[in-house]
């Protein structure tokens, strides 16, 4: 028979999938709960081992696991095509049902923490009757939310034309000992599921409209790793995430501060651009500890990633916002209607478009105003042990 543990000693299983934004929110909770005596199993794939590890966790590689998950293919589409994104779902999860089969019973969670895209751990809890809670690197969603992403009819329709497609793999997940009913409670969140958001109440839309189940615990940044020397009286920070290219934005802003008096860093990820005649008041890397960059900056665009958006605001920085998908588009809006940041629609990324919008939220007090007053928010949000205490009583309500 199972042994009863304490609340001081649970076993968690946490699944997430191959993405930058979606692990790196979740470290310092991770670091939370090992300190505090928690043992964390968390299911991720070999470039994030190292990370994971250091946070104390016990690290299990899902990379041999065929889970189609492509973020830099598919990133546009899941959000915007019902029937691929729920093929995807439906992949992953039996991708994954022979190691769940195998390791669940295994470990025995308490808990079951999945990132909201990480399908298939959600799954698992309701396969294997586990208390789930869902990470939400993103805003959360409800119909009020949703309308920052533009959701129409055009969706709508869409969704009634994939209903037999979509019938066919629930179908599949059924026989395989996921009762799912229905693709709403496949892929959405609802008041009554325990979930940690990673920002604060005041930067969530609509926050009043989601339950005591929600918990906004304020974004996760990491500490300046090597602090970077300021060479100017202006900083100007770029980065367009770690997943999508993006080679004309960024020779558009080079282009566009190239003659200026700012101190100008720009981090391209794997973005193949190659840059001749470099100013000197430039520097382009490959990688930058964003979290340095930003101590120092006074401006910066970026392509809206949640967690770009909320470590920029915590560092009180006013934001050029380029947003690429309907996510990112979401984070821009909230961020100018907060106040904090100029948007450059997609006909707008010109490199005098470009240089404009950094001369307005240089010479405008206002925008760091209210970055700054955001970044409070996120300062006074409950932080990790906040979150900590939610899912310990999570488990403890469900005993
Ligand atoms: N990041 C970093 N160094 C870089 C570029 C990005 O550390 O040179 C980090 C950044 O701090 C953030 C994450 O990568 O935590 C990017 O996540 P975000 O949600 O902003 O965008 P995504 O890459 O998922 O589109």
């Amino acid at each position: 028979m199972r042994r009863e543990r304490s609340v001081n000693e649970m076993k968690i299983a946490w699944f997430n999938i191959p993405a930058h934004g979606h692990t790196n929110p979740t470290l310092a909770l991770v670091k939370e709960l090992t300190d505090a005596g928690h043992e964390v199993t968390y299911f991720s794939f070999e470039k994030f081992r190292k990370k994971i590890e250091s946070k104390g966790a016990v690290f299990v590689s899902c990379d041999g696991y065929d889970l189609n998950i492509d973020a830099k293919d598919g990133g546009n589409r899941v959000g915007r095509d019902l029937a691929f994104s729920i093929e995807l779902i439906v992949e992953s999860t039996l991708a994954m049902d022979g190691l769940m089969e195998r390791v669940i019973p295994e470990i025995r969670p308490d808990l079951i923490i999945a990132d909201s895209m990480a399908f298939y751990g959600k799954l698992a809890a309701m396969k294997f009757g586990i208390p789930y809670v869902c990470s939400n690197t993103t805003f959360a969603f409800n119909r009020y939310a949703a309308k920052y992403m533009n959701q129409g009819m055009g969706n709508l329709f869409g969704t009634l034309l994939a209903m037999p497609k979509i019938k066919k793999q629930l179908k599949r997940l059924q026989e395989k000992g996921y009762m799912v009913k229905s693709f709403l409670e496949l892929i959405s969140s609802d008041n009554d599921t325990n979930t940690i958001v990673y920002t604060s109440k005041e930067f969530q839309p609509f926050a009043d409209t989601f339950s005591d189940k929600y918990c906004f615990i304020g974004p996760s940044i990491r500490p300046v790793e090597e602090p970077v020397e300021k060479t100017a009286d202006k900083t100007v920070y770029i980065s367009m995430g770690t997943v999508l290219s993006s080679r004309k934005m960024y020779e558009n802003c080079v282009e566009a501060l190239r003659d200026t008096n700012y101190q100008v860093i720009l981090s391209m990820g794997e973005t193949d651009a190659e840059f001749t005649d470099l100013p000197e008041n430039i520097k382009v890397c490959s990688s930058v500890d964003q979290m340095a960059v930003l101590e120092i900056s006074d401006a910066f665009i970026t392509h809206c990633g949640m967690n770009s958006v909320s470590e920029g605001l915590y560092f009180e920085v006013p934001l050029i916002l380029v947003p690429q998908t309907p996510e990112q588009l979401a984070v821009a809006k909230r961020a100018e209607e907060m106040g904090a940041g100029v948007m450059l629609a997609e006909t707008e990324r010109s490199a005098v478009d470009i240089r404009n919008a950094v001369e307005q939220v240089l010479g405008d007090g206002s925008f760091k105003a209210a970055a700054s007053k955001i970044s409070k928010g996120f300062k006074n949000s409950g932080g990790v042990k906040e979150a900590r205490e939610f899912l310990e009583k999570t488990i403890y309500m469900s005993r």
